[in-house]
């Protein structure tokens, strides 16, 4: 069982999938050579990818261009299928960062084949995610400030008020296909900036008004 932590409260939450969105800021879209796509790509990371702040990410022995991504992550608290943009935002429960580590050589040649990207974005310690906060604490979504450092240098610096999709349209799309539960999360897109870490660096990811992820590279 993987879960996470509330800021308000004791009591761990099962963690089931993890549905994410690539492409969603335009500079980071631009800075990998891609097109902004005209609908969401999304994929899905396994809850056995988590880890929590203060442990250390491992990259696997076929990777050797392993990439942060510090991204906002979006707990859903209640069941929605095929919900509209305007009532998307009732099942929100939680904010909390993410940084959705990629192995970039083994997507790359993945993408090539048209092949399915999971081993290059699902492995083991692949998803660390912080303690989250109550939705009602985060007054806007869309204008928090949003960065990444590496060993103390800052790496990405940005807000999410740059992103192409905003929440609501995100849940109503991913509800046309996947039912969201109780303890999914949504991984909402990375800013520019994403590079590549190794043994031994140590990442901070933060958030305005969640806090800081602290997380090594073992
Ligand atoms: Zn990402």
């Amino acid at each position: 069982m993987h879960n996470i932590t509330m800021s308000d409260t004791t009591e761990p939450i099962t963690v089931g999938k993890i549905v994410c969105l690539a492409r969603n800021y335009v500079a980071h879209a631009h800075e990998l050579g891609n097109e902004v796509p005209s609908s969401p790509v999304l994929f899905i990371k396994p809850a056995s990818s988590i880890i929590k702040t203060g442990e250390q990410v491992v990259i696997p022995p076929y990777s050797d261009d392993c990439h942060y991504e510090v991204e906002l992550a979006i707990l859903i608290g209640s069941t929605a299928k095929n919900v509209s943009a305007d009532k998307a935002m009732t099942h929100v429960s939680g904010y909390g960062i993410a940084i959705d580590m990629t192995l970039r050589d083994t997507q790359a040649q993945l993408k090539e084949k048209g092949y399915p990207w999971e081993i290059a974005k699902g492995f083991d310690t692949s998803c660390p995610l912080s303690t989250f906060v109550p939705a009602d604490q985060i007054a806007d979504p869309h204008n928090l400030k949003i960065g990444l450092s590496v060993n103390g240098e800052t790496r990405q610096d940005s807000s999410t008020a740059c992103m192409i999709r905003r929440i609501p349209e995100t849940i109503a799309f991913i509800t046309t296909a996947f039912t969201l539960e109780p303890g999914d999360i949504i991984l909402t897109g990375t800013p520019a900036g994403v590079g590549r870490v190794c043994s031994g660096d140590q990442m901070k990811g933060w958030i305005d008004g969640i806090g800081e992820l602290h997380i090594g590279v073992k």
